[in-house]
């Protein structure tokens, strides 16, 4: 069988999350701290909408860029926003759908992408498999964005630097300061900075800086997974300035031979959803990152976290993650080790989309456990 597959699939790697899920197969109602996805349904309203498109007959193929109304309610916003003049917009199946096609529009093998570590998980394996090489720098201990490390990482061969903030594995949110310092390592060089903004709403403290309002040339990511719960409807949009728009472009194309476009009906929703207010969720959900960060910051060593929904926990004693997470786990908590997400095995993340009572049950077991 192994001769059949073409060599890039020996580049990736699902190893890390399928033993957890292998070790959770005989759980009966454990606490579920694995799921990168909120625990809330979509708002009934955005529902309404995609029926009501459905039914209006929206079900064909849209433009390969986006349909024409949502993607110029999303280039006035980020008119108003980046104030960029005409940004090119692309409406792409999910984050994950606009990170292969920017990865396929820029990688050629050989080409360097520096990517903070911890990292969202698909940032490494996509760039593996399009033969680029991914060049870590590392955040421990306290997760900001290590740009001086950035700095350093630069060489001839530096396509794109990945920027995600909030962050997932470890829920921090870099500054405005942080941002300005990248943007200006990034323009020296004139490097493309790629954010992925997909937790922009759930942010607990304040605003969420983003680096697109220092940098023009950033390719910026945003979806509608997480912020409405509708990880299944694959919506998202790329946006950059003029000074990005033929990478924008490169993409449309890929995406024509892809993707073909991101689902009509629900790109008809994603209209509505733009303007439908999150606020009580995301207070619902900063009382849960209370809940955690209160209930295991004296037995554990932990950095707040200051958006998303996870928290990037150090695992106690000196085996490593994966040992903590195999006990957590054969204790009824489902976890993630921090190997997944990063070069090192220290730490496990944890995620608190789940209600407020198995958050509870969570922290004490892994209390006991510590
Ligand atoms: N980026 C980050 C940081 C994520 O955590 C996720 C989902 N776990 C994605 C991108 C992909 O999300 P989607 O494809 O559903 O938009």
């Amino acid at each position: 069988m192994k001769d059949i597959l073409a060599d890039r699939t020996g580049k990736i790697d699902a190893s890390g999350i399928r033993k957890v899920f292998a070790l959770a197969a005989e759980l009966k109602d454990p606490v579920n701290f694995s799921i990168g996805q909120p625990d809330f349904d979509v708002p009934d309203a955005l529902k309404e909408e995609a029926i009501k498109a459905i039914k209006a007959g929206h079900n064909k193929y849209s433009q390969t860029a986006g349909d024409r109304l949502l993607r110029e309610k999303i280039t006035e916003r980020i008119k108003n926003e980046f104030g960029w003049e005409r940004p090119a917009v692309l409406v792409a199946s999910g984050v994950s759908g606009g990170l292969l096609l920017a990865f396929m529009a820029l990688i050629n093998p050989g080409d360097e992408v520096i990517i903070p570590d911890p990292y969202f998980v698909m940032y490494k394996h996509l760039v593996n498999m399009l033969g680029g090489r991914c060049v870590f720098a590392d955040s421990y201990p306290d997760f900001e964005l290590p740009v001086e490390k950035i700095a350093e990482a630069i060489t001839s061969k530096t396509k794109l630097i990945i920027v995600n903030s909030p962050c997932n594995p470890t829920g921090v949110v870099y500054s405005d300061e942080q941002m300005k310092a990248l943007a200006e390592v990034a323009a020296e060089k004139e490097i493309i900075v790629m954010t992925d903004e997909i937790y922009e709403k759930f942010c607990y403290d304040g605003k969420c800086p983003s680096i697109a309002n220092y940098y023009d040339k950033t390719l910026l990511l945003r979806g509608f997974s997480k912020s409405y719960a509708m990880t299944g409807w694959r919506l998202a949009y790329v946006a950059a300035s003029q000074s990005l728009s033929n990478v924008v472009e490169e993409m449309t194309k890929i995406q024509q031979y892809t993707f073909v476009c991101a689902p009509t009906p629900f790109q008809k929703a994603a209209i509505a959803a733009l303007d439908y207010e999150t606020s009580d969720l995301v207070e619902a959900y900063r009382k849960k990152r209370d809940l955690v960060y209160e209930g295991l910051g004296d037995k554990f060593e932990l950095v707040k976290p200051g958006g998303a929904f996870y928290a990037f926990v150090k695992a106690p004693g000196a085996a490593g993650a994966t040992q903590f997470v195999e006990k957590a786990i054969a204790n009824n908590v489902l976890i993630i080790p921090g190997n997944v997400f990063s070069e090192k095995d220290t730490h496990f993340r944890i995620s608190y989309a789940t209600s407020d009572d198995k958050i509870e049950q969570g922290i004490e077991i892994l209390r006991k456990l510590a």
